[in-house]
């Protein structure tokens, strides 16, 4: 790592990849072009993603709490609503973050372009700025990180602010009477929540048998269960098949697996169906990146293409379109760049849905297990059994550890609960380090604590968990 290379280096996309890339071939001392549309690094996650919908998230919880709090003896009244305010929170927390990495590219020395990139060839790219100026720049390495965008459905495309993608839902224009989120993964869970508890009834229509399909479905039960208290209606295995604008709303055909269909008008339809790769590229032809069938660049371990002078990272190389898994692997990038011996090979990926209860999970699933027929024991924590959440009054969470019977060792973690999405970093931690169960049990975890849970549910592995009692047998 300490080594320095002296290279050019471009990289296409300033996002959590982008960024995380750039900022490290410039530490180990590479002349760096950063190129990216936007005034401030940032990409989709800063701009338009995972930052303004966590600020939404926040204060939607926060709505939430002030609603539970009857049941504790303290009573708000109805909130008042400034959605101007609102909405300058969401985006001064955009600001100060971008604007924050703006900083630290300067600082690092780091050239960052405003402007969209085309390959003359593997080496050169064409830049166009934003105020119009053409450039033609030589690179030893280029970096493709030009992440991704909202999967378009064609039999949902109108020509209305009605109809919203989820950059168009984070505008929050208003705050409708009804909305309808087509698909329940990630975002349709996400902003379908902001927008309950801002007030709006929300239905949700996903085509497959449950909410969140990559994850277990033990863990998403206590979501689903506290979603429907939150939304109008959940219509699993349903689809959409048409829309269409009737001025004062949308008209929405809502087809049931069973055939039955129902029509209903919503203010405004959220399609949140998955995302699209940015990987049509103006001139990538005149390299030979190759791309794959589902738009996906094709990359090797140190996310090298086929073009041994670019590489590409994040969203554009497959999933999980996960902003951390693109800082990971634009940081292996640079260092394979800089002659580093090392190989993007994770044993855990952490996902976190950032619902109320949130929805985190890292290294092995039971779903994947059972279809791998991969013997695995599973050890489950209830909530219930947990001091910090009775104090919280949310015992609906569990925590549960997939583990090796023979080596004991720990191959994954789930939970769900409030602040999942922080404790779930320790199973990642136990994972990367191959943790034992007993290692996770003797690890002394501080109380009252919720990430006790992780610890108990070690012990449940062993029989011993101190709050759980099972009887011996015989
Ligand atoms: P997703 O893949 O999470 O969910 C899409 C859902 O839509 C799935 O459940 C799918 O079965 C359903 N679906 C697909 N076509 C449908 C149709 N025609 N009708 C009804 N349902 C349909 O995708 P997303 O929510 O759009 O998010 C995209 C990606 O962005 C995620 O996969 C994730 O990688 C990323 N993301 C991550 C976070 C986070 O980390 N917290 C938050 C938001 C987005």
């Amino acid at each position: 790592m300490s080594e320095t290379s002296n290279l050019n280096l471009a990289v296409v996309g300033g996002g959590p990849g982008g960024y995380a890339a750039a900022f490290l071939a410039a530490d180990l001392g590479m002349s760096v072009t950063l190129i990216d549309p936007e005034l401030n690094p940032g990409g989709v996650c800063l701009y338009r993603g995972c930052i303004p919908s966590k600020a939404l998230l926040h204060v939607a919880k926060l709505l939430e709490e002030a609603h539970q709090a009857k049941d504790w003896g303290i009573e708000f009244s109805a909130p008042k609503i400034d959605l101007k305010r609102l909405r300058s929170f969401k985006e001064n927390v955009v600001k100060k973050l971008t604007g924050g990495l703006g900083v630290l590219s300067k600082q690092r020395k780091v050239r960052y372009v405003q402007g969209r990139a085309a390959f003359e060839n593997s080496n050169t790219l064409s830049v166009t700025k934003t105020d119009g100026a053409q450039e033609s720049l030589t690179f030893d390495r280029i970096i493709i990180a030009t992440g991704s965008r909202p999967a378009v459905v064609s039999t949902l495309k109108l020509d209305t602010p009605r109809m919203m993608d989820s950059t168009g839902a984070l505008n929050l224009e208003d705050v409708p009477g009804t909305l309808l989120v087509v698909g329940g993964g990630y975002i349709g869970l996400e902003l379908g929540s902001v927008y309950a508890a801002l007030g709006t009834r929300v239905t949700v229509v996903e085509m497959l048998p449950g909410l969140l399909p990559g994850a277990d479905r033990d863990l998403v039960l206590p979501l689903h269960k506290r979603l429907e208290k939150m939304f109008e209606a959940i219509l699993l295995n349903t689809t959409v098949a048409s829309v269409k604008d009737e001025g004062n709303g949308i008209r929405a055909t809502l087809k049931a697996q069973d055939g039955n269909s129902q029509e209903k008008v919503f203010d405004r339809v959220l399609v949140s169906v998955g995302r699209k790769p940015n990987s049509e590229i103006p001139g990538l032809d005149k390299t030979r990146v190759q791309v794959g069938q589902r738009g996906f660049i094709q990359v090797n371990k140190q996310l090298q293409t086929d073009d041994p002078s670019i590489y590409a990272i994040g969203d554009v190389v497959g999933e999980p379109m996960l902003a951390h898994k693109a800082s990971h692997e634009g940081r292996v990038a640079v260092e394979a760049i800089a002659g580093h011996k090392v190989a993007f090979e994770p044993n855990a990926i952490p996902a976190v849905v950032f619902t109320d209860p949130e929805v985190a999970w890292c290294g092995l699933t039971e779903t994947q297990a059972q279809k791998e027929n991969r013997e695995v024991k599973v050890a489950k924590f209830p909530w219930a059994a947990s001091g910090r959440a009775i104090t919280l009054d949310r015992p609906e969470g569990m925590t549960k550890l997939l583990i090796d019977p023979q080596t004991e060792r720990v191959l994954g973690v789930g939970i769900v609960g409030v602040g999942a999405g922080e404790m779930i970093a320790e199973g990642v931690l136990a994972i990367e380090m191959a943790a034992l169960a007993s290692d996770v049990a003797l690890s002394i975890h501080p109380h009252p604590t919720l990430s006790e849970t992780v610890m108990e549910s070690a012990e449940v592995f062993y029989g011993t968990s101190t709050h759980i009692y099972r009887p011996k047998r015989g």
